[in-house]
């Protein structure tokens, strides 16, 4: 049977049915069979593992899921979906379909007694950066995220400390992920045809934290104010977002071996850690 993530099986699916393409919710769906197969392969998805995919289109991922994972729960926001996929999708009495915005969903209900859960998702484009900080905060044990994002976010997710694309989103997804590349994927991978660049990226989750923190809200609001100003200097950044006098601040800085000159886009995890629990003993 044609499988849908192609161009021949995704035509044939959306001329079966009376379905206009919505452009508010990103619907670029996947035709590239060599994408799929990569995506699979990078999260190893095996029988063990139960899946959670957000936006399941028409179900090009889906079917390549259903077919390796021991149990998928796909959640898509626009109903107008759920009669063409519980069609595709009928005889898989492994398959869970949600008719719900991801964003408003209670995940850990969703996913209570589930065990080898992983995170598969070609995301829509307005609300990636949400989504994933929204899995990453709900703290449920994924054992990795494998999404497909816009090329430049995907380039931002994966930077290290100290290059043009590192960011707080990337200073704050290294505290939970090691994350990597695994393929860029040009505009002709989908219908209908985006105007941007794709990139598949995996976010292996640690299993206990990289660093030890007194107060995780303030690590991240130091991670915060390390990029509030490009191009100025961490002392500068930390006192113009904490109410601390700037002799201490220096002092923390000094203590922490940092120093006072050094910008806050160097930084990475343990230093921010570092910091941040400095800020936390002074308080
Ligand atoms: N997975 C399919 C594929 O690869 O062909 C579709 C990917 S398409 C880029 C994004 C999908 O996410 C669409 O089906 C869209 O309706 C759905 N979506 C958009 N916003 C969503 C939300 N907040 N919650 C759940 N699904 C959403």
């Amino acid at each position: 049977m044609q499988k849908i993530g192609t161009p021949e099986g995704t035509k044939t699916v959306l001329s079966k049915y009376p379905f206009i393409l919505k452009k508010k919710y990103g619907q670029n769906f996947l035709i590239d069979a060599h994408v799929l197969s990569k995506i699979i392969e990078a999260a190893n998805i095996t029988k063990d593992d139960c899946v959670l995919e957000i936006g399941p289109g028409i179900g090009s991922v889906t079917e390549q899921l259903l077919e390796h994972a021991g149990e998928v729960i796909s959640v898509e926001i626009d109903k107008e979906l759920i009669p063409i996929l519980n069609d595709q999708f009928c005889f898989f009495d492994n398959f869970t379909l949600i008719n719900e915005d991801f964003l408003k969903l209670n995940i850990k209900k969703v996913l209570e007694n589930k065990t080898n859960i992983k995170v598969v998702a070609n995301l829509p484009y307005y609300i990636t950066t949400p989504i994933i900080m929204a899995l990453l905060e709900s703290e449920l044990p994924f054992i990795n995220i494998t999404v497909m994002v816009q090329k430049e976010v995907a380039d931002r997710i994966i930077a290290l400390p100290g290059t043009k694309e590192y960011g707080a989103i990337s200073a704050s997804i290294a505290y939970y992920a090691k994350t990597r590349l695994v393929a860029n994927v040009p505009m002709h991978s989908f219908i209908p045809r985006p105007s941007i660049n794709s990139a598949v990226i995996e976010l292996s989750l640690y299993k206990t934290a990289p660093v030890e923190l007194i107060d995780k809200e303030i690590f991240f609001k130091v991670i915060k104010a390390a990029f509030s100003q490009r191009r100025k200097t961490i002392l500068n950044s930390l006192s113009n977002n904490f109410d601390i006098e700037k002799d201490k601040l220096k002092k923390i800085l000094e203590i922490s071996k940092i120093g006072i000159n050094i910008r806050g886009e160097t930084l990475g995890t343990s230093e921010f850690a570092t910091l941040s629990n400095l800020i936390c003993s002074t308080k």
